[in-house]
């Protein structure tokens, strides 16, 4: 039987942050890995460049039962302990966009880093845990052909999304044996499949804005052969939609105005060909729909109605499904963190029960804020398991 002081269950981006910082701190440390490889969502995250964090990172841009969680964690372990971190490990970071940081040589920079230091842990892959008992203040770590113990756990198994890369729900089936809720688990920052979607559009991209309730969204979208998809929809997906979305499909342009001065100006085009100089022309055309005629011809209480059409495109939310946990950057729910301390990461049920990640009910925006979540948990399980 193979033993230590801290065994860690998952070798991702939260497990091996908590493996590097419990090895400083002394601790004999044991990570299995069922996989053969390690951190494989690190290194498909950002395409391949990993968007390690966010200067936005704050308590709104996270989701869950009780978004407030994080503050002690993410407090502890800003953006800026990251980039230093980054730094010390020789991994070059650029800004995308203002605050976003990706890596210039790749996710395996970031990978290289962690291995680093958690190069004193001994880290067991192809190690499939299936089971995990707590006998006389000892935890019991069944894989399919070992048992490993010590008198802490660290849970850092991940969500379920992105099957391909090899996922599992056992950190919830742990969680639930120490007497732990588990939040319902929903695909997050991914397409959203829309009834009666224009499937002829699929393939063209715009900006837009999304409004889920009070939160507006301003990125690009594309349309898919279901819904939606890019940027805009997979940041809309992460919130609760249970009052639908409404999609503006020309932000931050007037289209009764354009549509009036058109029939002021030039009253012999029609209503798509005027539209067709702001947006794509196709979805114009789509807008548009059978009206052909002159705009010189269209009242004006029926050019407000086609401008309400471009600026408030509502989608009741049970006309929206998530396109699937296959494309899904993240999953909402997992255990819920009522039953967790936010200071250190160990359950509340049970001894020497630490939680790191994804596996939690927490999951964040677009932009580097899930990966900071598991540098930022990873740490604070780690420093104190
Ligand atoms: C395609 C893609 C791109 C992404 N891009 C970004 C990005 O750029 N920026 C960002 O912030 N976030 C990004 N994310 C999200 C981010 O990768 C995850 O939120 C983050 O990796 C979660 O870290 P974690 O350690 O909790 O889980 P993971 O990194 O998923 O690690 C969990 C580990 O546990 C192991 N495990 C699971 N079950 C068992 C078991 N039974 N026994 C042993 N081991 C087990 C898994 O094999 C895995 O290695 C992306 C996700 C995907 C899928």
């Amino acid at each position: 039987m193979n033993s230590g002081d801290i065994i860690i269950i998952g070798a991702g981006a939260a497990g091996l942050t908590a493996a590097g910082v419990a090895l400083k701190h002394g601790k004999r440390v044991l990570v299995l890995e069922m996989g053969d490889t390690v951190a494989r969502k690190v290194m498909a995250s950002g395409g391949g460049r990993c968007n390690i964090t966010n200067a936005a990172v704050a308590t709104d841009k996270y989701h869950g039962a009780n978004p407030y969680f994080v503050r002690s964690a993410i407090t502890k372990v800003p953006y800026t302990d990251i980039l230093n971190w980054a730094y010390e490990h020789n991994i070059d970071l650029y800004e995308k966009t203002p605050g976003r940081y990706f890596c210039t040589n790749g996710a395996q920079s970031v990978v290289n880093a962690m291995m680093s230091d958690a190069r004193d842990a001994k880290i067991y892959t192809n190690q499939n845990v299936q089971h995990v008992d707590k006998i006389d203040n000892i935890f019991y770590v069944k894989t399919q052909d070992a048992t490993y113990t010590a008198p802490a756990v660290i849970v850092a198994t991940g969500g379920t999304s992105f099957a391909t890369l090899g996922v599992s729900d056992v950190g919830w089936k742990i969680a639930k044996h120490f007497g732990h809720k588990i939040i319902p688990v929903r695909p997050a920052l991914g397409a959203m499949n829309i009834k009666n979607a224009p499937a002829e559009l699929a393939g063209i991209a715009l900006p837009v804005q999304i409004s889920v309730g009070r939160n507006k969204i301003n990125d690009d979208m594309l349309f898919t052969h279901h819904g939606i998809g890019g940027p805009a929809a997979y940041r809309a997906s992460v919130f609760d939609i249970d009052d639908g979305i409404s999609i503006d499909l020309m932000p931050n342009k007037n289209a009764m105005e354009i549509l009036k001065n058109a029939k002021q100006q030039s009253g012999r085009k029609n209503v798509a060909n005027v539209l067709g100089e702001y947006m794509p022309m196709r979805v114009a055309k789509w807008i548009a729909g059978d009206d052909t005629r002159n705009i010189a011809d269209i009242k004006d209480s029926e050019i407000a109605i086609i401008a309400d059409r471009i600026h408030k495109w509502r989608i009741c939310a049970d006309d929206i499904k998530m396109h699937g946990m296959s494309a899904a950057e993240v999953v909402r729910g997992g255990v819920c963190v009522d039953e967790i301390s936010s200071k250190t990461m160990e359950s509340k049920l049970c001894d020497g029960l630490f939680f790191a990640g994804e596996v939690m009910d927490v999951a964040g925006d677009l932009g580097g804020f899930n990966l900071h979540w598991a540098w930022a948990s990873g740490r604070v399980a780690g420093m104190n398991a």
